[in-house]
């Protein structure tokens, strides 16, 4: 037996474990991909769950070394959907029966942003008559607006932790009150304590990570018994801070397989949660998104945004999609996702099964 053969036969992987598992190759690598397709069938079965994608804004008060939307970006026009826009979205993510929406924008912190966000929660609970799900994804916020925002529909909140290594988050961040590492993960501990369906996630592949940073941002996950996760890898943008360092960035291939493992080994993990079937994965390398979902991974983002507003939502280069209005990519979502042997949970909100159990 050999001793990745050994690990999977365990229920809890340590650090070192984790290590052995991301580090495998060949007929290892296989088995751990075998391991995490068993579980997904046991606890998730073969239903991918769809989520309506909003990019609402690029708007963003912050400047992450590592995002192409950061602030002092100049190179970009800013933007934010308005809500008759929006509604046209909402709407089309209701037409389509896709379950649930996602609204994602930079980190703007006012009472006006606060209030926009609770317009469109009112929006989509008139329009869809409280049926679709709701996830959040608008950064850091104060206790009492993710409370405002959970009593006014919203039922998920995605804030990534970005990397769970506090030294490695000071070289993706600037060092300052805005890009604090301690208020991030307190605003985390906020959304589980609103009683959110919480996820976050983390970038893999980038400059200065380690395999021993990835080993722990799983077990912080664990740790932290989060609901959905968010992973992906991590990709350049020329006008940022990090492009610097783009000699160290691993190959596209290493990103991807990396990545793909981190998907597996949490799946294996961590046995009910969602895990999304990220957009990162999709630019690195044509059919990523499926790879994902046959590596333990269940639900997809169609993007939704208007195509207008979509180039300037450039978190990273050569993002997909760009040119396709929502309409162009409802076919092939389903096609990519039947040829990873799932199927469509169409009209189905799609809740953590982890979170149900968790409160319970
Ligand atoms: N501002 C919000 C969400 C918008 S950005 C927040 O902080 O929660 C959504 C995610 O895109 C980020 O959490 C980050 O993990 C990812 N992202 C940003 N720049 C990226 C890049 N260059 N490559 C890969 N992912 C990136």
């Amino acid at each position: 037996m050999t001793k990745v053969c050994r690990i999977l036969t365990q229920d809890r992987f340590d650090k070192e474990s984790i290590i052995t598992l991301l580090n495998a190759e060949g007929s290892d690598r296989d088995l751990l991909f075998v391991k995490a397709t068993e579980v997904k069938q046991e606890y998730i079965g073969n239903k991918v769950h769809l989520r309506g994608l909003i990019e609402l804004t690029n708007r963003c008060s912050k400047n992450c070394y590592y995002c192409g939307i950061g602030a002092s970006n100049k190179n970009i026009n800013r933007f934010m959907v308005s809500l008759p826009e929006v509604e046209k979205a909402i709407q089309f993510t209701y037409n389509n029966n896709y379950g649930s929406i996602v609204i994602q924008t930079g980190e703007l912190q006012s009472e006006s942003f606060t209030a926009a966000i609770e317009d469109i929660l009112q929006s989509i609970n008139k329009i869809s008559d409280g049926k679709l799900g709701v996830t959040l994804s608008c950064g850091e916020q104060s206790k009492e607006t993710y409370q405002r925002w959970k009593n006014a529909g919203a039922d998920r909140y995605l804030l990534r932790i970005e990397s769970s290594d506090r030294e490695l988050y000071y070289k993706l961040h600037p060092k300052d009150k805005k890009h604090d590492f301690d208020t991030r993960l307190a605003a985390l501990k906020s959304l589980k304590e609103c009683g959110y369906q919480t996820g976050t996630g983390v970038m893999i592949g980038l400059p200065f990570q380690t395999i021993e940073n990835l080993a722990e941002d799983l077990l912080f996950m664990q740790n932290f018994n989060i609901d959905m996760v968010g992973m992906g890898p991590y990709i350049e943008h020329i006008d940022t801070e990090l492009y610097k360092y783009k000699d160290l960035v691993p190959s596209k291939e290493k990103r991807v397989d990396l990545s793909l493992k981190m998907i597996a080994i949490l799946r294996i993990m961590m046995k009910d949660i969602n895990i999304a079937a990220t957009t990162a994965m999709q630019t690195l390398i044509d059919g990523g998104r499926e790879m994902a979902l046959k590596s333990g991974a269940n639900i997809m983002m169609p993007n939704t945004t208007p195509g207008l507003y979509r180039e300037q939502y450039a978190l990273y280069n050569d993002k997909p999609g760009l040119d396709e209005e929502a309409e162009d990519s409802k076919q092939s979502i389903e096609k990519l996702i039947n040829r990873a042997g799932c199927i469509v949970a169409y009209g189905e909100q799609g809740n953590s099964k982890h979170y149900k159990v968790r409160t319970s």
